[in-house]
């Protein structure tokens, strides 16, 4: 079976060897000497100036929108995994959809300024399938109007633009290590951000407000990572490298097999060094896709629908219609795209298609 990911997974020697220390501290979580640890390998490895690490990748969304989201309304990208506007019905904003880019696929900035009213506080904007933004345009929007800026760079671990880790663009910007994403702990996550004073809140934040045992900051929730979490962190680390390589090989495959007559992918943005991990693929109308799909599906390989539906027809979203996001996500397939898959797997894949 062949589905469009696979978790990583780190020699189980070198797994256990992160939990004797674990076993040896007798700390399981409260930020343990391994969460700690992880945060400073990834800081570095990422090039960022701060990382919080938290136990999802929607919880840090979840905390940005509290801090600075202030019950308004969020202009958002109708394109992106569901947790970009779950979060924010379920922080008690209000989700205001501007239309998506035709080929990079991320939110369309000539767009945003329409849509801005007296009651828009921020915008939340997904880095799709790690292709950035147009952060430069986003930024002068915001300043402009006032705005905070939070990205839901989910699927960004380790991509640059313009030489720039993508983490340290917007306000907050938040990433996911779901077992599913290209670095992992399991379930897992972490937040990013530049300010003194949002370090601080979303620090105290993801531990429920806590200053010291008997006095608060303020509000908080249950954000942490667990020790058990960053042991799996920390051994798949030093693999970044294998993973990368691994996917960059098939991402290369796809890009000189498939028959661009007959699908599209999408644009990675100029000035970016991409992490290549999804490999989407556009149909002419979704009854190709669906024909597509069954025919993978008989032998055994699954690719995804990354992402549909459009999320502006959730049924708990009140919003205009978005053909552009609405007409790709209908066409839009993900291929199987992990660092072990092999050249006779990819094959037949792009010889079905
Ligand atoms: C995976 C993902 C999330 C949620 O991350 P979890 O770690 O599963 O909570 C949020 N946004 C996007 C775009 C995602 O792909």
């Amino acid at each position: 079976m062949i589905n469009v990911t696979k978790a990583f997974f780190p020699p189980i020697e070198e797994y256990q060897l992160q939990l004797q220390r674990i076993w040896n501290n007798q700390w399981i979580t409260n930020r343990g000497e391994l969460v700690r640890e992880l945060e400073t390998n990834l800081k570095e490895y990422l090039q960022v100036s701060h990382i919080l690490c938290t136990n999802n990748g929607t919880i840090p969304l979840q905390i940005a929108l509290k801090l600075l989201g202030n019950n308004g309304e969020i202009i958002t990208t109708p394109f992106s995994y569901v947790a970009s506007t779950s979060t924010i019905v379920w922080e008690h904003c209000t989700p205001v959809f501007v239309d998506i880019h035709p080929t990079y696929l991320t939110i369309d900035e000539t767009k945003i300024e329409a849509a801005i009213t007296p009651k828009t506080t921020a915008i939340l904007a997904t880095h799709v399938f790690g292709n950035p933004c147009n952060v430069e345009v986003i930024e002068a929007i915001a300043k402009k109007h006032q705005l905070k800026v939070i990205y839901d760079a989910a699927h960004s671990f380790g991509v640059s633009y313009k030489g720039n880790s993508l983490f340290n663009f917007g306000d907050i910007s938040t990433c996911s290590f779901h077992a599913t994403k290209i670095f992992h702990t399991g379930e897992g996550g972490a937040l990013f951000c530049n300010n003194k004073d949002y370090q601080l809140q979303s620090f105290y934040s993801h531990n429920f407000g806590h200053k010291s045992a008997t006095e608060f900051y303020g509000m908080g929730i249950n954000g942490k990572l667990s020790e058990l979490q960053a042991a799996m962190g920390l051994a798949v680390l030093p693999y970044m490298p294998t993973i990368l390589e691994g996917r960059k090989k098939v991402v290369d495959y796809y890009n000189t097999h498939l028959d661009f007559s007959k699908v599209t992918t999408l644009k990675i943005r100029e000035h970016t060094n991409w992490n290549y991990s999804y490999y989407p693929v556009i149909f002419k109308d979704e009854k190709t896709l669906l024909k597509v799909q069954k025919a993978l599906n008989e032998i055994q390989i699954f690719p995804r629908r990354y992402f549909y539906p459009s999320l502006n027809t959730l049924k708990y979203v009140d919003s205009k219609k978005m053909p552009v996001s609405e007409r790709i996500a209908e066409r839009i397939l993900c291929l199987p795209s992990y660092y072990d898959l092999s050249e006779s797997e990819l094959k037949m894949i792009c010889d079905l298609i």
